[in-house]
């Protein structure tokens, strides 16, 4: 079974090329009501380990210049993975310019070798679906004695050391998460990190579980119980129902201040006439155009400085 996979076009991380810590099986500490693998029990170890060697070996013959990242992934948890320390200090010894991310569902970063582990990255994605214990266990499902008090502790700690650009992802499950008591708890944690990029995003593939995922415009309302300070970015477009509705510039320069926009959301959000003013707006340098993470957003002339970015 390879350990290699893609590259594969990333929106939000660019050109990826994945290694798989878990090609053989689904091995994770969560059993997530919206996977996109078939359900299975948890386990806090892999039992099926693929060797370093094996997978460096395998890499070098995918690695190109093509490449913006490679992404650490797994049938499951990759951090579970018990060599991930030996991996991670040989993949940085070989991908000269190209950036290395892991997508973790954040439970091991109460080991003290992974949460030093992740340091060593380019990019690191934290999932956060839930902070208060009783959400968290009826949407994420984790192994017995993984506590959601400890992983934000450890969470918001991680994102103050870290050096590289630190991605929170937020996926929402119709009834369990989306609330505004669960959003406005899961806004008093981000505020206290210092974040990148948090993306908002919902059930785009089958999921494990008969459960159900947001619309478009849910998700978007859900964006707005946010702190106007945070990066929030809708990441989720599968059910993207076209808005389309007129704007004038003031409430153009408004939907911006509050919440800055990508240009599909604006595709989503503006009908044929107020797109013409967005332009207008952007020629007039009102709104400009500020990079995060790999993606760009249109924002006020005015919050520019404001808005911070790592
Ligand atoms: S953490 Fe990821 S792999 Fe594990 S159950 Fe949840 S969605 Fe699936």
């Amino acid at each position: 079974m390879k350990s290699i996979f893609g590259p594969v076009n990333s929106r939000r991380f660019g050109s990826s090329l994945g290694i798989d810590l878990s090609p053989a099986l689904k091995q994770c500490n969560f059993d997530c009501l919206y996977c996109e693998l078939a359900p299975s029990a948890t386990t806090d170890k892999q039992a099926n380990v693929v060797e370093v060697a094996t997978i460096i070996n395998e890499l070098r013959e995918h690695l190109n210049d093509k490449i913006d990242v490679i992404t650490i992934t797994a049938n499951g948890e990759p951090t579970l993975y018990p060599y991930l320390d030996e991996l991670i200090d040989a993949l940085n010894k070989i991908k000269n310019s190209t950036q290395t991310l892991i997508l973790t569902n954040s439970a091991t970063l109460v080991d003290e070798k992974v949460f030093n582990s992740l340091l060593k990255l380019d990019q690191v994605k934290l999932s956060l679906d839930a902070v208060t214990d009783n959400v968290f266990k009826r949407i994420d499902r984790p192994h017995v004695g993984i506590k959601i008090e400890e992983i934000v502790k450890k969470a918001i700690e991680f994102s103050h050391i870290y050096k590289g650009k630190l991605f929170i992802e937020i996926l929402f499950v119709h009834g369990l998460n989306d609330t505004k008591e669960e959003i406005e708890k899961l806004n008093e944690v981000l505020l206290k990190m210092d974040v990148t990029r948090v993306d908002l995003g919902t059930i785009d593939r089958p999921p494990a579980y008969p459960v159900v995922g947001l619309s478009y415009k849910e998700l978007h309302d859900a964006s707005l119980l946010f702190d106007a300070s945070l990066p929030i970015h809708i990441a989720s477009r599968v059910h993207a129902e076209p808005n389309n509705r007129a704007y004038d510039d003031e409430e153009i320069l408004n939907t911006l201040d509050k919440r800055p926009q990508t240009i599909e959301d604006i595709n989503l959000l503006f009908d044929e006439e107020s797109k013409k003013r967005f332009q207008k707006l952007l020629s007039e340098s009102k709104i400009v155009t500020k990079k995060v993470g790999n993606l760009e957003f249109f924002i006020l002339h005015a919050n520019e400085q404001r808005k911070r970015a790592k």
